[in-house]
C-alpha cells in the first residue's frame, strides 16, 4: 500500500464521518456524496482515467443517468419555504384569552424578512376585529414584498460542501433535464451551503475540506489542497 493509498483511505474515512454527522443530508444526497467519495478515493478503477467519475459513480449506485440528474436536482441550492411549519388558523390574538383566534383563514398573505428574504405566512379569518388587526400587517407585508432581497438559500448546496466540481453547470443541467424549475439561477450567496450567510435561529453548515472531482474527461484525480 502506498502513502497515497493510505492518505486516500484516511480522507474517505473523514468524508464518511462528516457525512454521517450531518443530519440535514437527505438520503439520496448522502448516497451520492459517499459514492462520489468512493469513486474518487477508493474505487480500484480510479486508476483507469478513461472511466470518468460520473460513469463510475453511476455504476456504483446502480442507477441510470436520469436518476443521477434527479439526485443533483434535489441538491440544487435554493430557498424553499416550509409551508408545513406555518401556524394554522387565524393568527389574530384573542382579547381576553391568551391564545390566537384560530378560525379558518379567509385572508392570507406573505411578509418577507428584509435581511434574509424569507417568507412568513399570515392568515386571518373574516371577523371584523381580526380583519382590523390584520390591516397594518397586510400593509407592512405589501411593502416588504417590494423590498425583498434575494432570499438566502436554505435547501440543497450540500454536494459542493464536499467536492470541488463545475457545480453551476451541473446544477443548471440537472434543472434542464429534470425540468423542475427551468428558471433556476445560481444564488449570489454561493452554491455551497457553508458559504451562505448565517440566519438567526438556524445552525450554520460547517465547512469541510473539499475534494476535487474531475469532469468525466479522464484527467487525473487529485485531492484539492487544504
Ligand atoms: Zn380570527
Amino acid at each position: 500500500m502506498t502513502a497515497t493509498d493510505r492518505e486516500a483511505m484516511v480522507r474517505y474515512d473523514q468524508l464518511a464521518a462528516r457525512v454521517y454527522e450531518e443530519r440535514r443530508i437527505p438520503a439520496g444526497t448522502r448516497d451520492l456524496v459517499l459514492a462520489l467519495g468512493w469513486a474518487t478515493l477508493r474505487d480500484p478503477r480510479r486508476h483507469h482515467p478513461e472511466q470518468g467519475v460520473w460513469t463510475r459513480t453511476r455504476d456504483i449506485l446502480n442507477i441510470d443517468d436520469r436518476r443521477m440528474w434527479q439526485l443533483l436536482a434535489d441538491d440544487v441550492p435554493r430557498y424553499e419555504h416550509d409551508w408545513h411549519a406555518e401556524p394554522r388558523g387565524c393568527q389574530a390574538p384573542m382579547v381576553k384569552v391568551d391564545r390566537l383566534c384560530g378560525r379558518g383563514v379567509v385572508h392570507g398573505f406573505c411578509e418577507f424578512d428584509p435581511h434574509t428574504g424569507w417568507a412568513r405566512f399570515w392568515g386571518f379569518c373574516n371577523r371584523p376585529r381580526c380583519r382590523a388587526y390584520a390591516t397594518p400587517i397586510a400593509q407592512r407585508a405589501e411593502h416588504s414584498a417590494t423590498k425583498r432581497p434575494e432570499p438566502i438559500p436554505n435547501t440543497g448546496g450540500l454536494l459542493p460542501l464536499f467536492f470541488t466540481w463545475n457545480w453551476e453547470a451541473r446544477y443548471a443541467k440537472a434543472m434542464d433535464v429534470i425540468k423542475r424549475c427551468p428558471t433556476w439561477e445560481p444564488p449570489s450567496h454561493g452554491l455551497s451551503a457553508d458559504q451562505w450567510p448565517s440566519v438567526p435561529g438556524t445552525t450554520p453548515v460547517k465547512a469541510f475540506p473539499k475534494l476535487r472531482l474531475v469532469a468525466s474527461d479522464g484527467r487525473t484525480l487529485a485531492p484539492a489542497p487544504h
